[in-house]
This record gives structure tokens, C-alpha cells and sequence, in this order.
């Protein structure tokens, strides 16, 4: 990176806004593994030793993470360093928003944007493209530079592991592992070591892959590492590398240009939008991994209730063994886009996404489960949100416990239907793919209650806080795609006489008909993607995309008790390691 360690910003929130939004209600705290947590002090030596290592590793990622959110992090982080030196309160609330939303712009939990600097607004591109590069200019410039033969060039450019710069008249993409060499190579080194003092070795094995892939520009390399990464179970430790990529819509914009799309499909070239980079390091929790594994036995009976399978290979077959790992973590941190509040931070992942190759040499996917943030949720609070949503008569049937439930549901769903073209939904692929998981999940409750594996109870349970949580703060964006497919889904499940609101925004949840309704969802949501059609795929979203009164009313009473504007974690422990 060149110098810029004296550029200059004007704050974007005023005193008086910096001090609404960096009170405790307005901005909670969630906190990681503390210093002298006992999971940590159960850990062999050499487990701890290689903790130390990982947690280096992760603030290096934090780093990649802020250039590639967008390139002005790092100089405007540095000068609130400054700005704080010569006592700028300001500055100094506008770095605990920094730090909690890692960047400079974000939604918060009303999905209002925030920048923190003046004129410094969120692009299409984020920071793996140019600035002022727009959808239509960036179409043409890939027309253009097809017709002239530079077919490579362009796959590199449209493919998940790139910056783009211009050059010239052109676009050029430089490859994720040369952009950052110096940070990938510290990154490695640091695996390495982990990898020596790590006491099992089929993490050490993966962490000498995930190494190696950093340090060149293939993704057989990362494919390799990835396929090692999900067969791992009975591990102490656990670290991933998340590569996920709801945050790019300018690659996603292709999509909508027919020209283009016919010239990329013509010669094979695939668009896939960027991956944000993020790092989780935590401690499997061996006792709460074995409550999880209880699904395992069911995927294939749920990958049989599918709509439509026998059109497609599903990740997780009907017959056979299913190559799927899962693990419930206490976590040391979620650095980069993985830790990034903005509104929330994730409960889970279930990777590698489709779009990686090693699902392509016979590698399975993982889920991980993220304890802290979980059990972050507080009792009194979730009491408060209930008096002020839902039907008394049904409080009973809300569970935070359920809410878990239905995540391990959601995340194995991810594993389940159609594998292929879901990057031809351009901007409405990851509203559809959550929609699927949600609606999947809830199509298989009564098959899995009749199975064991919840009880009447729990099924009841789960329906209703399913039903209750698919209601909002404020209406997202389009680009929220977790929240988008929430909405939708209240505005079936309304249509559906499965959840009615009276006129002061109380929910009643008619239990019966939600499974019907989730089924009905789970058939039009599959037959999207099976249609591999954008045009498809946007009917459908806005047929159900629809913020109606009852939507704003729940609302209203939600904004009336909840203060919390976002949130930030913290992490001790890891803080802690990272300076030994
Ligand atoms: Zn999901």
C-alpha cells in the first residue's frame, strides 16, 4: 500500500448522533472467550501454544478484510488514531463504531447506512473494484475487451478471487494471493507453527494445506485445503478461512446485461461474485457437538423430501453416507467480514459455499456453530421483544434454544437441493439460497418429530419462534439478503393464514399451517433455481418482498423497546494471545 498515513477526513455523524449510537443500549457488546476460560485451560499445551499463532493469523486476515470492504478503511482508521492522540472525542466514537462494524460504512439494525467519514460512501464494487467504476461502464469495458480476445483476462476479473484495477481503457485483476502476498506469507508462517505444536494431526495436515494455498494463485490449492477442512470432526481446535460473498453487487450486476451474459456463456466463462475474507478461531465444545450430530442420521430422509430431486446431485445424497461435518465452537474471534456487526453477526456457516471447487473433487461441507454469539442473547431482552410481538397466550412456545434448532436445520439445508448455476440469479442468488435453507428447514420438522429427533414440544417450539423471528426492526435493502427472505417469508406465511397481526402489531401464530405453507415456499424457491433465470428469480422476490402494514407494525412496537442500533464483539482472550 502507498503512503497514506496523512490523509485527511471530516467525521460523517455528528456529537450528538456519535453519543446516541456508542451508548451501551445502542451498541452492545458480545464477548468472546475471556482470558481464564476453562475451555482454554483444558487445552494441552500444544494446543494453547498454537492458539497463539492462529489468533496472529486472524488480525492479519482483519486487515485484508478492511482493504477489500473498501480501500479508505486503513487510512481513515489511522487518522482516528491521530485525531484520538489530540483528544478527539468525536474520533473516539466514531472508533468504537469502526471497530465494531470493521469499515467505514455499514447497516445497522434498521438498515440505515452509516458512514463514518464525509463522501466517503459504500460502491457497488466494495474495495475489489475501482471506485468510480459503475454497473454500465463495467459491462461495456468487458464487452469491449472480449471482442478484442481477452477472454482470460475477463475470467479472471468475473472470478471470486480477485481485485480489479484499470488499466487503461481495460480492466486488469490481480489475483487475492499476489495483492497480498506479504500478508498471506506472514499468515502462512504463522500456520506453519500452529501446525507444529497442534496435537492432532489431521488439523496440523490441514493447516499445512490452508498454508500452501495462501502462498500461490490456484484455487486446486485452495480446493484442497477446503476438502481437508470439512472432514474434520473430533479436532480440539478449530480455525477456518470464510470466503463468502454476499457483499458484491457489482459482479452480480452481469447479470442483468443479455449481450454479455450471452458472450461469457458462449465461451465458458463463469461470474461469480468476490469472496470477503473473514477468520473464526475458537475451541470445539465436544459435549454441544455431540447434540448437533444428532441431525446427521436424518440428512438423507431430508435430502429425499427435496421437491424436483431427481433433477439434480444434491452435496448431501438420499442414499449413503453423507459427507458432512459439524462442530459447535467457543470462539477466540471472528475476525474480518465474518466478525463484522453490521445489524448482527452470523450464528453459523456451512462452507464451502457451491461456487468452490472442491465440491468438485469429492470434498463435503462443514458446519460450524458460533456458542458466544448464541448464548450473547439476553433473557430479559428476548422477554421484553415477546410483551411487545407476540400473542401472550403463545410465549410459552418461543425458545431461544429453539432458534438453534432451527439454525442446525437452516445450515444443513444449505447442503441440500440444487448445486448448479444458483450465480445466474445474479443479485437475487443469496436472498434465494436462504430462503431455501429457512422454508427447507421448516418443510422437514414433521419428519424429523415423527423420527425422534424433536419432541411434540420442540416442534411446536420451533415453528413458532421460526414464524415470530421472520419479523423485522425496519424494512432491509435488496442487499440484505438474511433479511430480505424474512420478509418474504412472513408475507407467505400471511397469505398462507399462518401468522395474522392485529392492528397493534401483535402476532398470533397459527401453528397448523406453517409446515403446508414452508413446503409451498421450498417448491417455488427450488424451482427458481432449477430455472437458472434472474428474470425468475426477481418475480419471485418481488412477488413476496412486500413490507406491508403488518410488517410496520410489529416494527414499530420492536423500535419502541430495542435500542440497540448494532453491536461489537469482544475478544479477551484472543487479544491477549495475539501479544505473546
Ligand atoms: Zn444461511
Amino acid at each position: 500500500m502507498k503512503n497514506q498515513d496523512n490523509e485527511q477526513f471530516e467525521l460523517g455523524l455528528s456529537t450528538e448522533e456519535l453519543e446516541r449510537r456508542t451508548n451501551k443500549d445502542a451498541l452492545p457488546s458480545t464477548t468472546m472467550l475471556k482470558v481464564d476460560a476453562p475451555e482454554f485451560e483444558n487445552l494441552a499445551e500444544g494446543d494453547k501454544e498454537a492458539l497463539k499463532h492462529l489468533v496472529k493469523a486472524g488480525k492479519i486476515l482483519e486487515e485484508v478484510h478492511l482493504q477489500l470492504d473498501n480501500p479508505k478503511n486503513i487510512p481513515f482508521r489511522e487518522f482516528l488514531k491521530k485525531e484520538i492522540a489530540n483528544g478527539n472525542k468525536d474520533a473516539e466514537m466514531t472508533m468504537k463504531l469502526f471497530l465494531g462494524q470493521k469499515g467505514m460504512n455499514a447497516l445497522d439494525t434498521e438498515s440505515n447506512m452509516i458512514n463514518l467519514a464525509k463522501g466517503v460512501e459504500e460502491t457497488d464494487g466494495k474495495g475489489f473494484y475501482p471506485q468510480d467504476l459503475k454497473a454500465e461502464e463495467f459491462q461495456n469495458i468487458l464487452i469491449k475487451m472480449l471482442k478484442d480476445g481477452k477472454d482470460e483476462e475477463v475470467a479472471k476479473i468475473v472470478n471470486q478471487r480477485s481485485v480489479v484495477f484499470r488499466d487503461g481503457e481495460n480492466l486488469k485483476a490481480v489475483d487475492y494471493t499476489e495483492l497480498f502476498k506479504d500478508e498471506f506469507e506472514k499468515m502462512a508462517q504463522e500456520f506453519e507453527k500452529a501446525a507444529e505444536t497442534s496435537t492432532n494431526a489431521d488439523f496440523a495436515e490441514y493447516l499445512k494445506l490452508q498454508a500452501k494455498a495462501l502462498r500461490v494463485a490456484d484455487p486446486m490449492a485452495d480446493a484442497y485445503a477446503d476438502k481437508k477442512w470439512a472432514t474434520l470432526q473430533d479436532t480440539p481446535l478449530e480455525l477456518t478461512i470464510t470466503r463468502e460473498c454476499y457483499d458484491d453487487t457489482l459482479s452480480t450486476s452481469i447479470s442483468e446485461n443479455k449481450e454479455l451474459l450471452q458472450m461469457l456463456d458462449e465461451r465458458g466463462i463463469q461470474v461469480y461474485p468476490k469472496d470477503s475474507l473473514g477468520c473464526r478461531v475458537g475451541i470445539v465444545n465436544k459435549e454441544s457437538t455431540n447434540d448437533l450430530l444428532k441431525i446427521k442420521k436424518f440428512l438423507p430422509e431430508m435430502a429425499k423430501l427435496m421437491p424436483f430431486n431427481d433433477q439434480y446431485e444434491q452435496n448431501i445424497k438420499p442414499e449413503g453416507d453423507s459427507k458432512q461435518t459439524m462442530v459447535d465452537v467457543d470462539l477466540l474471534m471472528l475476525a474480518g467480514d465474518c466478525g463484522a456487526y453490521r445489524g448482527g453477526v452470523t450464528l453459523a456457516e456451512n462452507l464451502p459455499n457451491d461456487d468452490k471447487m472442491s465440491l468438485t473433487i469429492g470434498g463435503g461441507r462443514r458446519n460450524v456453530y458460533h456458542r458466544q454469539i448464541r448464548l450473547g442473547a439476553k433473557p430479559e431482552k428476548v422477554k421484553e421483544r415477546l410483551d411487545a410481538i407476540l400473542d401472550s397466550e403463545q410465549h410459552k412456545y418461543y425458545n431461544l434454544e429453539a432458534d438453534h434448532w432451527f439454525t442446525i436445520g437452516h445450515e444443513n439445508t444449505h447442503s441440500l437441493g440444487p448445486t448448479q448455476g444458483r450465480e445466474k440469479l445474479g443479485k437475487y442468488q443469496s436472498i434465494i439460497e436462504e430462503h431455501k435453507a429457512d422454508v427447507g428447514a421448516i418443510s422437514c420438522i414433521d419428519m424429523l418429530t415423527e423420527k425422534g429427533m424433536y419432541t411434540e414440544e420442540q416442534r411446536l417450539q420451533i415453528l413458532v419462534s421460526f414464524a415470530v423471528d421472520n419479523f423485522l426492526k425496519a424494512k432491509p435493502e435488496l442487499t440484505q439478503a438474511h433479511r430480505v427472505r424474512s420478509v418474504m417469508q412472513t408475507n407467505f406465511l400471511e397469505r398462507e393464514n399462518a401468522v395474522v397481526v392485529n392492528e397493534n402489531g401483535i402476532i398470533h401464530v397459527n401453528v397448523e399451517n406453517v409446515v403446508p405453507a414452508a413446503q409451498k415456499m421450498l417448491k417455488e424457491a427450488i424451482r427458481v433455481q432449477l430455472s437458472q433465470d434472474v428474470n425468475e428469480a426477481e418475480k419471485y422476490v418481488n412477488e413476496y418482498f412486500v413490507w406491508d402494514d403488518a410488517c410496520e407494525n410489529v416494527a414499530k412496537n420492536v423500535r419502541k423497546i430495542s435500542k440497540k442500533l448494532n453491536g461489537f464483539l469482544e475478544t479477551p482472550l484472543a487479544d491477549k494471545l495475539a501479544e505473546e
